[in-house]
């Protein structure tokens, strides 16, 4: 993947247009960090870590899963952080998030969760995140997980529209497109073949210089 090389479009064009005022929403796993749970089953080598909901289309189960393996390993959440706060961000992802702070108001919506996301966030520069969060115990076992609402990435896109924000939004799968299809402008990030296929509405960018090129155009578009 490479790095954003040149900005897009100058300082000037910046305050002419407004560029600030528009809310562009990101996905985080696939487009700024690695998978999660495919990395971090990576790392501890827990190969049953990394059943995702293309092996399991029960979310409920699958989660429930994840939590009783982690429970057999006696991976608490200090351990599990710890982990994740080695894999760091993708090649370029702070400097493209960097570039597009200063042009758009930037939120993250993730189907990720907070305690998970955290040390990753650092990484980047501590930008927003709308996520779910895990039900941990005082010893650090993660006992459950709560989903801020069903459907929430597209229930952000929403919310922010009925504040009159324009919205441009982009992720790299299933679970964006909903988000994608709400947004006055969706764009997709390094999707596979099967979304770009299922979905020919949305422009595919393969690196954030395309996609930093799409947000802008985007932006004249909507
Ligand atoms: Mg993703």
């Amino acid at each position: 993947m490479r790095a954003l090389s040149a900005p897009a479009v100058s300082a000037s064009a910046i305050v002419v247009t407004g560029v600030l005022l528009q809310i562009a929403c990101l996905d985080l796993e696939g487009v700024l960090v690695p998978e999660i749970w495919l990395e971090f089953s990576k790392r501890t080598g827990i190969p049953e870590l990394s059943r995702t909901t293309r092996d399991e289309p029960d979310y409920d189960k699958l989660m429930k899963g994840r939590l009783g393996i982690l429970e057999q390993h006696q991976l608490g959440l200090p351990d599990i952080q710890a982990v994740i706060s080695e894999m760091g961000p993708l090649t370029g992802a702070r400097e493209f998030i960097d570039w597009l702070r200063e042009r758009f108001q930037v939120v993250i919506l993730s189907d990720t969760f907070y305690e998970f996301a955290m040390p990753l966030m650092r990484q980047l520069g501590h930008p927003t995140l709308l996520c779910h969060k895990l039900a941990v115990d005082e010893k650090g076992v993660v006992r459950d997980y709560k989903l801020r609402q069903p459907d929430a990435k597209r229930a952000s896109v929403k919310a922010f529209k009925s504040l009159h924000f324009k919205v441009i939004a982009a992720g790299d799968s299933y679970n964006d497109t909903a988000m994608l299809g709400e947004a006055h402008a969706g764009i997709l990030f390094c999707p596979p073949d099967s979304v770009i296929r299922e979905f020919p509405q949305f422009p595919v960018t393969r690196n954030y210089e395309e996609l930093g090129v799409a947000f802008v155009a985007a932006n004249r578009r909507i």
